[in-house]
């Protein structure tokens, strides 16, 4: 909301301009130009990353050589990278990632 600077009455919006009942006109400011699709990118990053869903796979753990592993993939960086996939252990719950 913008004032009046000869009576500090609200300006009102006439077409492009801002209009006043003293008399007085202004150019209203041209709309702001946001960055919105760099914000939607981000938030799509946000979601991919926080998805956490496990399968249960072959694999046969480094520390116990027990071989079956739960894996599951995050998004550590851009989307357009490879996620990163990561195992645990079903018997001794020992992390680890893949290599590849
Ligand atoms: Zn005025
Ligand atoms: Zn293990």
């Amino acid at each position: 909301m913008k004032f009046c600077p000869k009576c500090g009455s609200i300006l009102i919006p006439k077409g492009k301009n801002l209009a006043c009942s003293c008399g007085y006109k202004e150019k209203a400011s041209e709309t702001k130009i946001t960055k919105k699709g760099e914000e939607d990118k981000k938030i799509e990053v946000a979601e991919a990353g926080s998805g956490d869903v496990r399968s249960v796979i072959e694999e046969q753990c480094p520390k116990c050589g027990h071989k079956v592993c739960f894996t599951w993939e995050i998004q550590m960086r851009a989307a357009d990278e490879p996620a990163t996939r990561f195992f645990e252990c079903q018997k001794c719950h020992h992390k680890w990632r893949d290599q590849r």
